[in-house]
């Protein structure tokens, strides 16, 4: 595996600075995934120093964001349109690796590069507005109040958040009618952990987005029997997917995150791409839709029109929401159960950024969010304390060497 860079420099790493609880910073960081990461990555640019001036705090065991969780047979090769963090590249992957491995071990190597000090594990419990910290408080001042981040390490006092928690902490149940009678296995597709524990099971799949459909091409060869159920008709996208509808699929969102409403899944703005083995599984009858039945019965799923399907196992790759429920204090959230946003900054609290969040909850869209985010904030902040000189140009190793730039 090679990282290459755009100019290929290592960065500086700043001398060991231990955090302590209780510490004065003009940032938080919340969530060490692709978003938080892009984040830090173009604080540190602007000149704000890690663990002095910033720190970014994740409650995962390892590097990696979510991607450290995924199930073992979602390959590289499986993932499409990874984009990779700012001024890093990830390029020579094999394919046939985890994601999990290839994606954990290459922001590892970027967090290392760019000396981006991730504390971890480190979760924050709440953030709320810390009351008026004597020596900040400047009446009618947003920047000068602080927000008092809760964490299981102690608390920070932060001038500004940047929040990028993704998704994965909350995987989405729906509450079907009859679902506690049910005798066998339930399970959300974040449990997945591969096909070979469905092996000649009876299953149903719920759900239309690429997990469901990923998850049922691997366990249908094992499997006594499959059905697939989703809320609405799958739609299949053929042709490319580039620049144009990217940014169509983003306005989507973005316009119900204008409205204050929480934004939907992802697939119900880009649709199903269409690929060789998706046209094989629907030959091959795999991909079969039925719609979602009337209730679940003790021993499989029954629909309307009395047609039942048996099962002993039912898994729901029904997505995820939004993990948010530390800004509960803040009372970000309109009565539509979104956030409005402006860009990344929330409408209702001028220093609090998500990023990963609605639009940008894509990998193209996180690092295009951090950055923004980061521009906002030395708007709100004012220059850095000490503006950070970038390190200087030397040429990247030959062999699967690390070539970050702090200047890309
Ligand atoms: C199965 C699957 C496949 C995907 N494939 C693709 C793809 O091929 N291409 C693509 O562009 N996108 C893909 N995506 C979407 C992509 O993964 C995400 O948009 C992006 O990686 C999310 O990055 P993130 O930084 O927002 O969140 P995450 O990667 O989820 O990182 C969030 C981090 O925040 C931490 N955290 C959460 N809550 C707290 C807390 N309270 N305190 C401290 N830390 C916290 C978590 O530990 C985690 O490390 C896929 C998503 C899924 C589910």
């Amino acid at each position: 595996m090679n990282y290459t860079g755009v100019r290929g420099i290592e960065a500086e790493v700043e001398a060991e600075v231990k955090v302590d609880a209780d510490a004065n910073v003009d940032v938080v960081v919340i969530g060490a995934g692709q978003a938080g990461l892009a984040a830090a990555f173009h604080l540190r640019r602007a000149g704000y120093v890690p663990d002095r001036d910033f720190v970014v705090l994740d409650h995962s065991p390892r590097p990696g964001g979510a991607w450290q969780f995924r199930w073992p047979t979602l390959t590289y090769a499986k993932v499409h349109g990874m984009h990779a963090l700012p001024g890093m590249e990830l390029t020579g992957a094999d394919p046939r690796r985890p994601s999990s491995e290839v994606i954990g071990a290459y922001f590892d190597r970027y967090e290392q590069t760019f000396g981006l000090r991730v504390h971890r594990p480190v979760s924050v419990t709440a953030v709320r507005e810390s009351g008026g910290v004597p020596w900040a408080e400047r009446a009618g001042d947003v920047a000068g109040r602080r927000l008092l981040v809760e964490t299981s390490e102690g608390n920070f006092a932060a001038r500004a958040l940047v929040n990028a928690t993704g998704t994965w902490d909350r995987p989405f149940w729906p509450r079907l009618p009859g679902q506690e009678t049910f005798g066998g296995r339930q399970l959300h597709s974040s449990s997945y952990d591969g096909p070979e524990s469905f092996r000649d099971a009876r299953v149903v799949v719920v759900g239309g987005g690429t997990s469901a459909v990923q998850q049922l091409m691997e366990i249908a060869p094992v499997a006594a029997a499959t059905t697939w159920v989703t809320r609405r008709p799958p739609v299949f996208r053929e042709g490319t997917f580039g620049a144009e509808q990217g940014r169509a699929a983003v306005a989507l969102v973005e316009e119900r995150v204008r409205q204050g409403l929480p934004p939907r899944s992802v697939v119900s703005v880009t649709g199903l791409p269409m690929t060789e083995a998706i046209r094989q599984a629907r030959e091959s009858g795999v991909l079969e839709r039925l719609p979602l039945f009337e209730r679940v019965t003790p021993t499989g799923v029954r629909w309307h029109d009395g047609r039942t399907a048996e099962a002993d196992v039912i898994l729901y790759a029904t997505g995820f929401r939004a993990a948010l429920d530390h800004l509960a204090p803040l009372h970000l959230r309109e009565p539509g159960g979104g956030i409005r946003m402006d860009g990344t900054r929330t409408l209702r609290d001028p220093r609090v950024h998500l990023v990963g969040y609605g639009p940008s909850a894509s990998t193209i869209g996180a690092n295009r969010a951090g950055r923004a985010a980061v521009g906002d904030l030395r708007r709100l902040l004012g220059t850095p304390p000490r503006p950070r000189a970038l390190p200087r140009p030397r040429p990247a190793p030959a062999e699967a060497g690390v070539a970050g730039s702090l200047a890309s």
